[in-house]
């Protein structure tokens, strides 16, 4: 991906907007320092990529989620700074970071700009997702899906999260946001798969009704469990086999209990990505247990 932006900046050609899907704000700011560098391919060590990098460029404007939404007025500012000159005489280059958090508003104000783009503007949104993203935004920009293997924990994400819920992440593929967003409940939710699974079925039927319904209540979060519960399967064939394990769980199984978790598991997930009816099958596994 770098190498694209490289040959796409030598050769003067970028587009006015771009959608990285997938991606973090350091890509972001990876591809302002490669514009604005005075070296080449964003040093990191010239003035312009140390302005970038310390958020103190005059022509470099960052928009991040205020609380959980990137509200209109904060559009509307950036519209106000694009309407001017650049400081520097080169171009202006605006980063929205977490795009996916535009509220409507917002994203109706951005349409604007990015229908009618100003020369010598560079409008980069970042995301994890292309999901709550306007379909009119995303026919003005172009898109890029940013491969997996390029996502980076950084440093800083390292620190912020424990190394449990890291551990968490890599074993469930879940993005670094849906594990900051969930992480305060993700242990209450591993009692509730630990306990529901380890219950007989009439018992685990009754949870189900309950406390799933009630813990488990929008689509993400359903996805969320389920890959909870396949990373509580992988982990009770680990510690049958004596390895270490991200959950400390009792694992009352046998290896042909085991096989047939796995495989109700997956018939969960398979009905919630066809939005299939999840108490439904959550019955049905239960149902058919062992
Ligand atoms: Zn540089």
């Amino acid at each position: 991906m770098k190498n694209y932006f490289q040959k796409l900046i030598s050769a003067n050609k970028l587009a006015h907007a771009y959608l990285l899907v997938g991606s973090s704000l350091e890509l972001a700011l990876w591809i302002t320092q490669s514009v604005y560098c005075k070296e080449q391919n964003a040093c990191g060590q010239c003035a312009n990529c140390r302005r970038i990098e310390h958020g103190n460029h005059p022509d470099v404007h960052i928009v991040v989620p205020d609380g959980t939404k990137i509200k209109v007025d904060q559009i509307r500012e950036l519209q106000r700074e694009a309407a001017l000159k650049a400081v520097e005489g080169q171009k202006q280059v605006f980063i929205i970071d977490k795009a996916s958090k535009m509220n409507e508003n917002a994203a109706n104000a951005l349409l604007k700009s990015l229908e009618e783009p100003l020369q010598d503007t560079l409008y980069l949104l970042v995301s994890e997702t292309k999901n709550n993203i306007l379909p009119t935004i995303i026919s003005r920009v172009q898109t890029l899906k940013i491969k997996e293997e390029n996502r980076l924990v950084s440093e800083a994400e390292k620190t912020n999260l424990q190394l449990k819920y890291l551990n968490i992440y890599e074993d469930c593929n879940l993005s670094i946001e849906q594990v900051e967003q969930y992480k305060d409940s993700i242990d209450e939710w591993v009692d509730v798969i630990s306990s529901t699974l380890s219950q007989n079925t009439s018992n685990a039927l009754l949870s189900v009704q309950t406390s799933w319904d009630k813990n488990f209540n929008d689509k993400e979060s359903k996805q969320l469990a389920t890959v909870l519960m396949q990373s509580y399967v992988r982990s009770a064939v680990l510690i049958k086999r004596g390895k270490p394990s991200i959950w400390e769980i009792d694992v009352p199984y046998s290896w042909e209990q085991l096989v047939q978790l796995e495989k109700g598991v997956n018939n969960i997930q398979r009905a919630i990505h066809s939005n299939g009816h999840f108490l439904l099958a959550m019955e049905d596994f239960f149902i058919q247990k062992i």
